[in-house]
């Protein structure tokens, strides 16, 4: 099928249901969150007569500013219901385990397909965040569907955050398209950008840290470990530690940068990221996935780290013999 039978087929669905559940991966980010809560919005003003859930586990509070997901349900109302999983390329990374139970289920996400866990399977790779593919579905069935503010912020909030501020590769005509549509309702990008920008204290002093300690090494790979002892030192969340990766990012000749961030004894989230290399295969050997320029993995103990580090100098010594000059 193509994008457009997908969407159609995807719309049948959804008018064919009573109730809809979205669900979404893990460790939510803005793009899930802000792409859950924008179709939900979406669905609820063209399907008022309809029961539509966000569902997901409780997380890290950073994204609250967009907006609540809904309380668990219970399993039962599960085996009634249209599943909708965005922004999830694999059944295990899915936060809720009741998606199995139901009779229908649609995947709609833009990584690397992984898995085709859905009954429908939409993915759409051309577009750099899940909130896109939300204002695209809308923009494609706008005499059926409706939008408000809400919807739009949090499909905007869901795109800022996937594309770096519309900067990461992967942002075309299209994502700017979509994202003027978002933009023409109303609300405040200032109040937006403050939630995404404003640190606390503790942020800016481990900031400092990692900029004076990070390593490198020979081949162009820059990184830095977060044991849980520098937490507790620097007074900072697991979560808010992590977000500071890109920290590393414009570092001459360091192509590839990555964060271990010890979550449990020994146990890292590894987070990586580069520029010009595919870095995805490298995190599925541990334990992980994800795009060609920003991935995640797990490591356990030190060896393991080590490891991945020669892995990923590697990587970077390979693509610099066959890109000479290369930044
Ligand atoms: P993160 O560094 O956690 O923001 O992850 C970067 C990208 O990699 C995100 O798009 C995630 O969806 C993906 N990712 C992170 N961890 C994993 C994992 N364990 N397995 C598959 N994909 C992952």
């Amino acid at each position: 099928m193509n994008n457009l039978e997908l969407k159609r087929a995807i719309l049948q669905k959804i008018e064919e249901f009573q109730t809809i559940i979205i669900a979404r991966h893990v460790k939510p980010d803005g793009d899930c969150i802000g792409s859950s809560l924008g179709l939900r919005e979406i669905l609820r003003l063209s399907f008022p007569e309809k029961r539509i859930l966000s569902v997901g586990r409780p997380a890290s509070s950073f994204f609250d500013f967009i907006g609540s997901e809904d309380p668990d349900v219970g399993e039962e109302i599960y085996r009634e219901a249209l599943v909708i999983v965005l922004d999830t390329a694999n059944r295990d990374r899915i936060d809720n385990e009741n998606y199995i139970r139901a009779p229908f289920v649609i995947k709609i996400d833009h990584h690397i397909p992984v898995e085709d866990y859905g009954h429908i399977n939409y993915v759409r790779e051309d577009l750099p965040a899940t909130a896109l593919i939300i204002a695209d579905f809308y923009e494609t069935f706008k005499n059926k569907l409706k939008m408000n503010s809400f919807a739009a912020r949090a499909l905007f909030i869901g795109t800022v955050t996937d594309t770096g501020r519309f900067k990461y590769s992967g942002v075309n005509a299209e994502t700017l398209k979509l994202a003027a549509m978002l933009l023409s309702y109303d609300f405040d990008i200032t109040k937006i950008y403050s939630y995404l920008y404003i640190r606390d204290i503790s942020e800016f002093k481990m900031h400092g840290y990692i900029l004076n300690k990070f390593k490198t090494t020979p081949r162009g790979v820059a990184y830095f470990v977060i044991t849980q002892r520098l937490l507790k030192k620097f007074n900072i969340s697991a979560e808010a530690a992590s977000s500071l990766i890109n920290v590393l990012d414009s570092i001459r000749g360091h192509l590839i940068w990555i964060f271990f961030v010890e979550n449990k004894k020994g146990v890292y989230r590894v987070r990586l990221r580069s520029r010009l290399i595919p870095i995805n295969e490298l995190a599925a050997r541990y334990e992980g996935g994800g795009h060609a320029q920003a991935s995640g993995a797990t490591v356990r103990g030190k060896g393991q780290i080590k490891k991945l580090v020669i892995e990923a100098d590697l990587l970077v010594g390979e693509y610099k013999d066959r890109n000479p000059g290369a930044f």
